[in-house]
């Protein structure tokens, strides 16, 4: 391990074992509550990550004392975690084993990560700042308000995320305090600020040299983790908005280099 972020507040280390543990594939925990109407449990922690900031829900499988349900889908409602899940509900109390669908969840770390990376080398090269994007395991897309974009564009930036790649950038999660929060150039540029004031202190992933974003996702511990970006498209979407589309591939298949 290299330079440990802030720690994270005790409740949420206790609770959403994904925010502070990207790793985790298996925990047990206790049904806090169930909702027999949406097939849905909410658990006393979990390491199912709930679908947010462009990243999408993990799945995989609670064991239970009645049997295996698979959990289809988690999503946060205004607070608590919800699973929905597939088969015979729990009740109140009883313990489970959940385990998630790791190789899934890995392929979303190394892209959201990719994704970060590309946030970077953006702001590095162009100083221009991120408006939107969206996930899936292995591929994603950014926008940016580009005034214009060159027709080489897409391969200087995926020769650049390469390089970031290669030069095996730590990833710290790190919990900021929002005085700290507030007064740091890097989350001003991404509007970290304009996040509520009562989520203090701000949870903020750390590409050591590279990006720092206030967020709530699940990533690798080293750009070099990622293993390979081609950027697959860029498009307009009108006068100031353009779009970045990127795959993430793995390093042994990486065709960028023939
Ligand atoms: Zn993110």
């Amino acid at each position: 391990m290299g330079v440990p972020g802030n720690p994270a507040p005790a409740e949420l280390a206790a609770t959403e074992l994904f925010a502070v543990d990207a790793y985790r594939t298996e925990f047990d925990a206790s049904v806090a509550e169930v909702d027999r109407e949406g097939n849905r449990v909410r658990l006393s922690r979990t390491a199912f990550y709930p679908v947010g900031g462009g990243q999408p829900w993990d799945l995989g499988t609670l064991q239970t004392p009645a049997g295996t349900l698979t959990v289809t889908e988690v999503r946060r409602q205004r607070g608590p975690i919800w699973h929905t899940v597939e088969g015979e509900l729990p009740s109140v109390g009883d313990e489970v084993e959940g385990s998630i669908d790791w190789a899934r969840r890995h392929r979303l770390m190394r892209t959201h990560t990719a994704l970060h990376i590309l946030c970077g080398v953006i702001w590095a090269d162009y100083k221009i700042p991120v408006t939107g994007g969206n996930m899936e395991p292995m591929k994603g897309r950014l926008d940016f308000p580009f005034p214009a974009m060159s027709a080489d564009l897409g391969a200087a930036v995926e020769k650049r995320i390469n390089d970031e790649i290669a030069r095996a950038h730590e990833i710290v999660v790190d919990f900021l305090p929002r005085t700290v929060a507030d007064t740091d150039p890097a989350l001003i540029r991404t509007s970290a600020n304009l996040i509520p004031q009562e989520i203090d202190p701000l949870r903020v992933i750390d590409i050591v040299g590279l990006d720092r974003q206030a967020d709530g996702g699940t990533h690798v511990l080293s750009t070099a983790e990622v293993g390979a970006v081609r950027v697959v498209g860029t498009e307009s979407k009108g006068k100031d908005n353009k779009r970045i589309r990127l795959e993430v591939v793995d390093p042994e298949g990486d065709s960028t280099h023939e």
